[in-house]
């Protein structure tokens, strides 16, 4: 409390702020930096934080400690160069794509895409004159086929949405090196702990962090990291857009990312014993998981994600949207919440929500059905989620 200013107003403003300024000993775990603005005691210290010293922080859009930590703790996990966190997945790849692209840039995406991204794409890139061609990922030929003289970057995601269709990063990674091309993946899926993109020669990786990395349903968040040209620029747009990720949001997810590793063991468990409960049930057409030796890409996911392949299934009931309706009303211990990666089994259903622009026949080439059901196996116990599924079939 500075004195002489005793009124009770100016005690109501300034009493008790400096409480760590003397502390003797550190915080174990991290305090919350809630503050938008810090306290210079020179001029001399503002030319330092001009100078770029990771450690002197102005204004929270600008940079604030929390999601510094974060940011120092996925380039921990992902590897890479530099890492920028963001307000959400979509602020992440939006700072990426707009923060790095050109009016006349192109760009090869996979036609598989999270909705918003494609969105995000087609809306908002186009606009500023940014060319984007959607391919069959999978198909080499087509990517390579899709290459004009001003395309600039690869987009994919390490499996899609709903069908758990896996991107063979190494053979992308390749092609986008042999041509001159960066690539960038979307790892919101997979997590570090189960895949690593820039591993396999990714330039770029992208999180939306409200899933996995944070897990438990409570905070929103993206990531981006990689290529240190690629993620400064993402930066400077990040600060002027002013998609700054919040202090609270980047300490909760910091510290849900404690438990990374041992979370996608348990999603990962759980979602091979359901899809292998839901491939023997009578009421099941088709069951969508990578884990399964029926998944199209059984075998490169083997390959790629000997760890695990995540808790995102889906399967394909043979009624429509009269049971799925029934489903979500027998399920007990699973809701029907549309988002993903929680601690917490969820469902959700494609056609009626991240799916819902597509025209019929579009949803129908993708095999995306009326009765198609998204699952994300949470970490309970496997026979509690198999048994809820099971009793909740049984009934329809
Ligand atoms: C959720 C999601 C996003 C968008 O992230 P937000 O945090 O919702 O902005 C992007 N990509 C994938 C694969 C996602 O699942």
């Amino acid at each position: 409390m500075p004195e002489p200013f005793s009124g009770f107003s100016t005690r109501a403003v300034h009493a008790g702020n400096e409480v760590d300024r003397h502390m003797v000993t550190h915080p174990k775990a991290q305090p919350i930096y809630q503050t938008s603005v810090f306290v210079y005691e020179s001029l001399a210290q503002v030319d330092d934080f001009l100078a770029g010293n990771p450690d002197n922080y102005m204004y929270t859009r600008i940079g604030n400690p929390n999601p510094a930590a974060l940011e120092e703790l996925i380039l921990a996990l992902e590897g890479g160069e530099a890492a920028l966190f963001g307000a959400s997945g979509m602020a992440a790849i939006g700072a990426a794509l707009l923060g790095n692209l050109e009016a006349g840039d192109h760009l090869i995406a996979s036609r598989e895409l999270y909705g918003t991204t494609q969105s995000l794409i087609e809306k908002e890139l186009g606009r500023f004159g940014i060319a984007t061609t959607l391919v069959d990922i999978r198909d080499l030929a087509a990517v390579e086929a899709a290459i004009g003289p001003r395309t600039r970057l690869i987009y994919t995601e390490t499996a899609s949405n709903p069908l758990v269709r896996v991107s063979d990063v190494p053979a992308l990674a390749a092609l986008a090196k042999r041509r001159g091309l960066k690539l960038l993946v979307d790892n919101t899926f997979l997590s570090p702990a189960l895949y690593r993109p820039l591993d396999d020669g990714a330039d770029l990786v992208l999180h939306s962090t409200t899933k996995y990395l944070n897990g438990h349903s409570d905070a929103t968040g993206g990531i981006l990291a990689g290529d240190a040209e690629w993620v400064a620029r993402a930066r400077r747009f990040q600060i002027n857009a002013g998609g700054s990720a919040s202090p609270f949001e980047a300490w909760l997810t910091f510290r849900g990312a404690k438990t990374l590793a041992l979370r996608m063991q348990a999603h990962s468990r759980n979602a091979q014993a359901l899809a292998e409960a839901l491939e023997a049930h009578p009421q099941v057409a088709r069951v969508h998981y990578p884990g399964l030796p029926s998944h199209p890409d059984h075998a490169l996911a083997r390959r790629l994600f000997p760890r695990g392949c995540s808790g995102m299934l889906s399967f394909t009931l043979k009624g429509g949207l009269a049971e799925v309706d029934r489903l979500i009303h027998n399920l007990r211990l699973a809701v029907f919440a549309p988002s993903l990666a929680g601690v917490a089994t969820s469902i959700s259903h494609p056609g009626k929500t991240s799916h819902r622009a597509l025209a019929p026949e579009i949803l129908a080439e993708l095999d995306i059905h009326d009765g198609t059901v998204r699952v994300s196996a949470g970490i309970e116990e496997a026979e509690d989620i198999v048994g809820d599924f099971v009793q909740a079939l049984d009934r329809l």
